[in-house]
């Protein structure tokens, strides 16, 4: 926590995230985060070498020599430590893909038990790591309010996910974590970015990014980063030095260079999702649009207490099923790019029932909510009524063919 003062916690985060990770470029002489893509270092001194080796291994500093990439990486590092500061975290690790990092954090975990408690909707892939039991975990699922009924002797983790993928439903983390009592709580924050949301403050061990999404914020970095106190990154980057996973160092840099511009890519992909959410929560062609901004939609009152903003991610229903008729208006949109991912410059749409969560099992699917017909649309930085035009003419076109079923939610109040 000293260390977060002497950081600068007192600056505004907008600050911050410009300088986060910069702070010894005066003396360096430099204006840019060096690159160094070196897989090995020279070992000259070779007691010297070992004793940094066997700290790298546990998870902890260099002692001298990097000696090998897997085990520590100079632009890698300096990103985890932006990052670091950035969720108000002694420390990070930086990871090939989100996966790789959930991973790592489950695997690190076991050191404690192998039993999860898990809330879902979650990310696809990550209900499907944690269901299939293949890195030897099992999971109960349970919702928000029963963490506590859940947890057992041998429980390593309390795994949540806020806002949900893809529902947008948010998870109370203060009340999580009250129930996890001594077990770690990992929130994936992914959708909220540390510009909206800080899960550490609110009492989370742990905190984990897709950083492919906002922090890349280009859809050309694919990367995962998990903070949280040093001694549960430290066996994670212990985890992380004997399965590898390390992310590349161009990745760290391309992540490093986003950061400054993270701010301001999340409020105006915000501004813009809360002006589609609310015209498309008007029209009659769409149905059950989920976003934690419209009005009802946070039923426990966490925006503005846990959340800075609803974000920029939202779903809806066309007012039919029909499959076909799901793909001709996907086929119809001209700006709006349909595939998945979320989080960049440009608007995506996706069915996560099709794609994202296939991989679920289809119940659990269906009682998280996660319909056949729902479309998420993650809102990019493109002109707002640009984005309107695109969403309003791709409805035009398969609007006759629509069955305007009762609004379910709108009547509900
Ligand atoms: C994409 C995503 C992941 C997985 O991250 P990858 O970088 O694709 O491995 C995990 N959680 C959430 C919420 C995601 O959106």
């Amino acid at each position: 926590m000293k260390q977060n003062k002497e950081m600068g916690m007192e600056k505004s985060f907008t600050t911050r995230a410009v300088h986060a990770g910069r702070g010894d470029f005066i003396e360096l002489g430099i204006h840019a985060p060096p690159l160094d893509f070196s897989t090995t270092y020279p070992t000259p001194d070779l007691d010297q070498a070992a004793r940094s080796f066997d700290s790298l291994v546990s998870g902890d500093e260099p002692q001298g020599s990097f000696v090998y990439q897997r085990l520590f990486n100079p632009t890698t590092d300096r990103f985890e430590r932006a990052l670091a500061e950035l969720e108000g975290a002694e420390d990070a690790a930086a990871f090939a893909s989100g996966m790789a990092a959930f991973s790592a954090v489950l695997l690190a975990a076991k050191s404690r038990g192998s039993h999860i408690v898990a809330v879902r909707p979650i990310y696809g892939t990550a209900d499907h790591l944690l269901t299939s039991g293949m890195l030897g975990v099992s999971v109960t699922w349970t919702t928000q309010d029963t963490i506590a009924e859940a947890i057992r002797p041998d429980t390593a983790l309390v795994v949540i996910e806020t806002p949900a993928n893809p529902t947008l439903e948010l998870v109370d983390i203060a009340a999580v974590v009250r129930q996890a009592g001594n077990v770690p709580v990992m929130v994936d924050s992914t959708f909220a970015t540390p510009v909206l949301q800080q899960p550490l403050a609110l009492g989370a061990s742990l905190v984990l990014h897709s950083a492919t999404k906002f922090l890349g914020g280009h859809g050309d970095v694919l990367a995962g980063v998990v903070a949280g106190p040093h001694a549960l990154v430290r066996d994670i980057k212990h985890v992380r030095a004997a399965t590898g996973g390390l992310l590349h160092p161009l990745a760290s840099f391309l992540l490093h260079r986003g950061l400054p511009t993270l701010p301001l890519r999340v409020e105006r992909m915000q501004a813009s999702a809360i002006a589609l959410a609310a015209r498309l929560a008007a029209d009659r062609r769409v149905t059950n649009v989920l976003f934690p901004g419209l009005p009802g939609h946070d039923p426990r009152g966490l925006l503005g207490r846990q959340m800075r903003g609803p974000g920029s991610v939202l779903s809806f229903e066309l007012s039919s099923d029909s499959p076909t008729l799901m793909r001709d208006f996907l086929r119809s949109l001209e700006i709006i790019t349909p595939a998945v991912s979320l989080g960049s410059t440009d608007t995506l749409i996706q069915p996560p029932a099709a794609l994202t969560h296939r991989v679920v099992e289809q119940e659990a699917r269906e009682s998280a909510g996660i319909s056949r017909g729902l479309l998420r649309l993650s809102v990019g930085l493109e002109d707002v009524e640009d984005l309107w035009g695109d969403l309003d003419r791709a409805l035009a076109e398969v609007a006759s063919r629509l069955e305007y079923r009762q609004r379910a939610e709108v009547s509900a109040g």
